[in-house]
């Protein structure tokens, strides 16, 4: 049985995401999306949230093959303690490759048993971000069908926050 790590930040979850996702279960038997921590990046979404806001998406999904989880240290230890092959990223734009390629050889270089899988969304998703789905939502644009509705809902939420979050 073949295994995946799909790491991210995930702040929210978007529907390019969801694509990679389904895109990594035709290949693999499992996927584990492990949601970073990531601190320096001062998420919108708690962690707790983030973990919500995947698994309320992904409900209608072979569940079975799928597990959502934390991750706090290196993503290659954290796969190889599971027995995953493989770290599941994804290439939007040429702009994603070199801070990739620099990340996948630097896994390698720290495990060479783990191999990183680079997948491309739909073209309708290739220029989506978490960063500006948060953006638009800020500023009350609709993000419908950018993100799962659960994720429009908790956007809608987020900023109209009385402390305008
Ligand atoms: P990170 O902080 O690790 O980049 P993200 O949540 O932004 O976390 O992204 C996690 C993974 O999902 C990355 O490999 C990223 O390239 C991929 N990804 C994010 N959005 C899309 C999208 N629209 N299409 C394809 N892959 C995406």
């Amino acid at each position: 049985m073949k295994t995946a790590i799909y790491p991210g930040t995930f702040d929210p979850i978007t529907m390019g995401h969801l694509d990679l996702l389904k895109r990594g279960l035709q290949i693999f038997d499992k996927m584990i999306v492990a949601v970073a921590i990531n601190p320096k990046k001062s998420p919108l979404f708690s962690l707790q949230e983030r973990l919500d806001l995947i698994k309320a998406s992904i409900r209608d999904y072979d569940i079975h093959r799928i597990t959502v989880d934390a991750l706090s240290g290196l993503v290659v230890d954290y796969a190889s303690e599971l027995g995953s092959v493989a770290i599941l990223r994804g290439l939007r734009a040429v702009s994603d490759f070199e801070f990739e390629l620099q990340m996948a050889l630097m896994n390698r270089r720290l495990n060479n048993k783990i191999e990183t899988v680079f997948m491309m969304p739909s073209e309708e998703y290739t220029f989506l971000t978490s960063t500006i789905v948060k953006e638009v939502a800020y500023f009350g644009g609709s993000v419908r069908a950018l993100v799962p509705p659960i994720v429009e809902e908790a956007l809608r939420m987020k900023f109209n926050a009385p402390q305008g979050l």
